[in-house]
């Protein structure tokens, strides 16, 4: 598809806008409108900024869009969200203007609209069961709620005076909540939890709160005052927030409520152990964990290539290994990186990669070389133990395994190699076993996720977990929605006490 200009959308937008504002509208006027286009940077500006791609729905453009949802009674999209944000009421508000009332019914389920808008995998969620996709069978001609939910939440940060969030906490009730993790899921758990007038402390290990939000998602999808806003938003509701604190090294779980007088902890530290192959040439120099590729980019600032303090490494071909978010977000960061080459090692098809085909798209356009249906054998080093290119095989679809995707079977003897000067193996991460390891009693299952009951509460009393160190790697909504759980749940055991 060529690629249209903001200004080119915005005049469309204006046009259907002009036809529309004054008539009442039939449900067959509504599915006739198509969905709003995302303005985007053009790719071959884009591949070299590390400025946000999509830049947002205009007013008009959220305005005509919120005209095509067709106010479903009931409301299929709502079951699709986890959270159960009440869709249909928030696009009613936008279609009438109402921006602060629409910011208002979201932020009864969830508190991190600009955050969720922008990286919710929709097409598998809220807008997969859209009525208005369904009568076009096609997921891409569903309402954009994610479209309007993020531009709802960035209208509230430019019109701050005239819609504040209430950040009002009831009076102190002299108890005291450690959570640990400043991701989605302790984030949400801080904000609740403090709002009932609970003392909370927000131990994070990195310098830097905010989780994957922060040094996982680049700044090219989502944008770091974003999530530092949320977390100032804690900070000004009272909630304490320590970076460069490690519990289960700088100190223990249990000596938190044993000796440092906390009443609950919740646990939200994620899923930040990188997965390997453990094929030949894994320990090469130019081999990353996308993690730890992303990390570097992202919390160091590798990127800024006049200010980082940590060089990047230079690479001209640079190969990833994996088909989901992390493995986009790495690609498309190598071009960022310097890179000229960018090659996507997957061994299924395209329909099978787990990544939101957005950011698959956005891939594309920038110009990464997608290599499906092959995978990486070994991994090819000069005298100096540095990579200089992989050895790969190619792969056909057999029979469906047990997560219902036809799983890879390898061809004999389709070996060949590709140059390159840098891997990145973006295949998957575990749960950090820290927490598990120095915490007696905690309960995890064989996959080292600690187990929970459906209140979010551990196998020790006054310990909650959730997000990805319950769920294994897993979205930012599934972790806010736990967190939301289980400060419900920490709230109704504090009150007992
Ligand atoms: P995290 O966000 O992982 O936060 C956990 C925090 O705990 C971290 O800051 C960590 O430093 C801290 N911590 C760990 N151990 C300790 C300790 N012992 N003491 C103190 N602090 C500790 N999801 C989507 O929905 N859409 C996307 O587009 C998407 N893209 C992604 C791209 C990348 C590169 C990655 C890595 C993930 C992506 N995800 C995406 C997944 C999503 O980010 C996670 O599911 C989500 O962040 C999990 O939230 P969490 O709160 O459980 O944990
Ligand atoms: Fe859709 Fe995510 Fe918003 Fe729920 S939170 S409505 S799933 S974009
Ligand atoms: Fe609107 Fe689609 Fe939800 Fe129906 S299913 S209420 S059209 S967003």
């Amino acid at each position: 598809m060529s690629f249209i200009t903001q200004e080119a959308l915005e005049a469309a937008a204006q046009e259907t806008w002009a036809a529309l504002k004054d008539r009442t509208l039939s449900p067959k006027d509504r599915t006739a409108i198509a969905q709003q286009p995302m303005p985007v940077q053009p790719p071959e500006v884009r591949k070299y900024n590390m400025q946000e791609v999509a830049i947002g729905y205009s007013e008009t453009q959220a305005r005509v869009e919120a005209n095509r949802c067709l106010q479903c009674k009931n409301a299929p999209c709502m079951k699709g969200c986890p959270v159960s944000i009440n869709i249909p009421n928030f696009i009613q508000e936008i279609a009438k203007g109402n921006y602060a009332e629409a910011l208002a019914v979201i932020r009864q389920s969830s508190i991190l609209p600009a955050i969720c808008g922008r990286v919710c995998p929709q097409e598998n969620q809220c807008q997969k069961a859209c009525t208005v996709g369904v009568i076009h069978k096609d997921v891409n001609q569903s309402v954009a709620i994610g479209r309007l939910e993020r531009f709802v939440a960035d209208w509230q940060r430019a019109h701050e005076a005239e819609a504040p969030i209430d950040n009002t906490v009831k009076p102190s009730t002299g108890k005291k909540v450690a959570v640990v993790g400043s991701g989605p899921s302790g984030i949400t758990v801080a904000a609740d939890v403090r709002r009932e007038g609970h003392d909370v402390t927000l131990f994070e290990a990195f310098q830097k709160p905010g989780g994957v939000l922060v040094y996982g998602i680049p700044e090219f999808r989502l944008p770091k005052a974003i999530v530092d806003k949320e977390v100032e938003g804690l900070k000004q509701m009272g909630v304490q927030v320590v970076p460069n604190f490690v519990v289960g090294r700088t100190r223990k779980l249990k000596d938190l409520m044993e000796k440092d007088g906390y009443d609950a902890v919740y646990v939200g530290s994620g899923a930040g152990l990188p997965r390997f192959m453990g094929i030949p040439g894994e320990e090469l120099v130019g081999v990353f964990s996308a993690n730890e590729y992303l990390t570097r980019a992202n919390l160091m600032k590798a990127y800024d290539r006049a200010a980082a303090a940590t060089p990047y490494y230079p690479a001209k071909r640079v190969a990833v290994l994996g088909g989901g978010n992390v493995a986009m977000d790495a690609a498309r960061m190598a071009f960022r990186l310097g890179a000229e080459e960018v090659y996507l090692i997957y061994r299924r098809g395209r329909e099978e990669m787990p990544a939101r085909a957005e950011e698959v798209e956005h891939a594309e356009e920038e110009g990464v070389d997608f290599r499906f249906l092959c995978n990486i054998e070994r991994i090819l080093g000069d005298e100096n133990g540095i990579v200089n290119g992989i050895e790969c095989l190619r792969y056909e679809l057999g029979e469906p395994d047990a997560s219902g995707r036809r799983s890879p079977v390898p061809v004999a003897g389709s070996e060949f190699t590709l140059p390159v000067d840098a891997v990145i193996i973006a295949i998957g991460n575990a749960s950090n076993p820290l927490i598990p390891q120095t915490t007696e009693g905690l309960e995890i299952n064989r996959r080292g996720n600690i187990v929970v009951n459906d209140q979010q509460a551990t196998s020790l009393t006054g310990v909650y977990a959730g997000g990805d160190i319950v769920l294994g790697a897993a979205t930012v909504i599934l972790a806010m929605g736990e967190g939301r759980r289980a400060a419900k749940a920490i709230n109704d055991y504090l009150a007992q006490l």
